[in-house]
């Protein structure tokens, strides 16, 4: 029996968390950026959905605009990790704008997926979140083609047009148990679904669910560190939730209130890959100021990818051409 009133508290830490190889990729970038320019670098979009990247960014002097038509001709724009549609790069090299593709690689991949699969005739169901970024860039690259699909309700109402041409594709940042089950709702309806489809679900995404798996059971209350517009750290709280394990999302150590920790004698502690690390740390030395904290790491698999920083062209090149 532990005294409710001493405090004491374990913390879980679940590794592999935070940040993933696309997002340090596109940060870098941004940063490179803002280093090597000396006019504005405007950022479409957010670059990674984490408010304090972003307003630390901000404060460095990048510029964030929401879209195209907020960038001066002929200037410097970086695009985010979540991918654009083809009209977006189109409009961008019409406009003679410096263009800096911080898309994630793995981005890219289901983004050249989608045109294969709606080459060769098929019509592309893509598993993803209405509205979400990432899943806009995808739906641009062949808007006739792909339908999109949130929910099971979803996949059941599906009709279309030539059942036996039908493949699938996935946003990235997806719950890996809720698209297993979609996925299978698909095969049903569609027997001749392509087996050239594809669970695009990150390796990043996969990882962070799976070691928060291994420490949900313990836990008396979960923290995700993440940002509300942030896929996969909302997918994290949700998987918590569904095991039972009350869980909540933060995005600073100063939005844990004092009622979510009443009797919590166990934390367990993640966060989603556009968070940094250095939030985590900042949340386990908030808990350490209530009271005697042990810390306490779980890793199931150590993360090694790592993405290279694509070639610089444009203005940078142009100058000394
Ligand atoms: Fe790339 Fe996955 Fe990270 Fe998204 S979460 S940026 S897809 S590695």
């Amino acid at each position: 029996e532990h005294p409710e009133d001493d405090g004491a508290r374990r913390i879980l830490l679940a590794g592999p968390r935070s940040f993933c190889a696309g997002v340090e990729r596109a940060i870098e970038i941004v940063e490179r950026a803002l280093r090597s320019h000396t006019s504005p670098v405007y950022v479409r979009k957010q670059i990674v959905h984490n408010a304090y990247v972003v307003d630390d960014l901000a404060r460095k002097g990048a510029v964030f605009v929401e879209e195209l038509d907020e960038v001066p001709d002929g200037a410097t724009v970086v695009f985010s990790a979540h991918g654009v549609s083809p009209a977006v790069r189109e409009e961008a090299a019409g406009r003679g704008l410096d263009v800096i593709d911080g898309t994630c690689p793995l981005v890219t991949k289901v983004h050249a997926k989608a045109r294969r699969f709606a080459a060769r005739g098929d019509t592309v169901v893509l598993i993803g979140h209405a509205g979400h970024e990432e899943v806009e860039g995808t739906l641009g690259e062949a808007p006739d083609s792909i339908v999109l699909v949130d929910t099971l309700d979803d996949v059941r109402d599906l009709d279309l047009p030539d059942p036996e041409r039908v493949s699938y594709l996935t946003q990235t940042t997806l719950a890996v148990d809720e698209t297993a089950a979609a996925v299978d709702a698909l095969r049903q309806k569609f027997p001749m679904l392509q087996e050239q489809s594809s669970d695009d679900i990150c390796y990043a995404t996969t990882n962070r669910q799976n070691a928060l798996n291994a420490i949900i059971g313990e836990a008396d209350l979960v923290l995700v560190v993440g940002s509300t517009n942030s896929s996969n750290s909302v997918r994290l709280v949700e998987l918590s939730r569904r095991q039972g394990t009350p869980a909540q999302l933060i995005d600073r150590a100063t939005d844990i209130r004092p009622e979510w920790l009443e009797g919590v004698r166990t934390v367990g502690l993640t966060a989603g890959a556009s968070a940094p690390p250095a939030l985590v740390t900042e949340v386990v030395e908030a808990l350490a100021a209530l009271g005697p904290v042990t810390v306490e790491e779980r890793e199931v698999t150590r993360e090694t990818t790592h993405f290279g920083l694509p070639v610089v062209r444009g203005a940078a090149a142009a100058k000394s051409a």
